[in-house]
């Protein structure tokens, strides 16, 4: 959720440089930067009934809003908080179309990219989002940004496809975690490893003609089961999201955990 000021000079801009936006998204998703996001006189994350989350530590956010408007937030320690909205679904800090606490907005509002949606081709659950979300286009540098972007929807469908490997229930019901974990986790999809889906099927019948270990990877425990192998070692399966991650390079942070 960015700024919600309107702009003198006509509609915000639609077209964003998908390099320059993964950047920015991953650096909002890391909260070492605001989420940078061209809103024009768009509010509809301000008015679409979201629970803002407001650490304890947000004094200057929490100066601002009224106690009143603010509740425990359920399964978090105590001092964390949600601002709850109105019977619109209105922020209650939204006035006139407006954020009146823009400056000192919550953590959660600051990070908060509807363009994500966009990104990810993960369907955004609240109509004025969906409708705001259709309008972004994404623009590309180079050949590196068109394989970026498609690492990132290859993320998303294996999400899809594996949703019992998701690190949570919840994550599978909420399109925002399942559009962030892609991001997280988009550059296992890059072009420089070799996927394969062992499903029993012919594929995996006739690479195993040549490959003898190929005919031998199944699911564990009828769960869906990744087989890591790089320069010749395999490691041990695992149908565990976050053994995964580590698995196939430096530890990121699994969101929902
Ligand atoms: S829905 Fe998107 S464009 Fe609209 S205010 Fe929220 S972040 Fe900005
Ligand atoms: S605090 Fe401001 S930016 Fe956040 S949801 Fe409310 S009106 Fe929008």
């Amino acid at each position: 959720m960015a700024e919600r000021q309107g702009r003198a000079n006509g509609p915000a801009p639609t077209a964003v440089p998908f390099s320059v936006w993964l950047r920015e998204i991953q650096a909002a998703l890391a909260e070492e930067a605001p989420a940078d996001v061209p809103c024009g006189a768009c509010n509809a994350c301000c008015r679409t009934s979201h629970f803002i989350h407001v650490r304890p530590e947000e004094k200057r956010a929490l100066a601002r809003i009224p106690r009143r408007v603010l509740f425990p937030a359920p399964d978090l320690p105590p001092g964390n908080l949600v601002m709850g909205y109105d019977r619109e679904g209105r922020c209650p800090m939204l006035v006139d179309g407006r954020c009146t606490i823009y400056a000192d907005r919550p953590i959660a509002c600051r990070t908060y990219d509807c363009r994500i949606y966009a990104a990810t081709g993960v369907a955004a659950d609240r109509g004025p989002i969906a409708e705001r979300v259709r309008l972004w286009e994404f623009t590309y540098a180079s050949r590196e940004d068109r394989e970026r972007h498609a690492a990132v929807t290859a993320a998303v469908r294996f999400v899809g496809d594996h949703p019992e490997s998701l690190p949570s229930e919840a994550v599978r019901h909420d399109p925002l975690r399942v559009a962030v974990l892609a991001i997280a986790v988009h550059e296992r999809f890059l072009p420089n490893k070799i996927l394969l889906l062992a499903d029993g099927g012919a594929g995996q019948k006739t690479l195993a003609l040549h490959n003898e270990f190929i005919g031998s990877v199944t699911p564990i425990d009828g769960k869906a089961t990744a087989y890591v192998c790089e320069n010749y070692v395999c490691q041990l399966p695992t149908s565990d999201l976050a053994t995964l991650v580590q698995l196939l390079g430096p530890r990121q942070e699994v969101p929902g955990r």
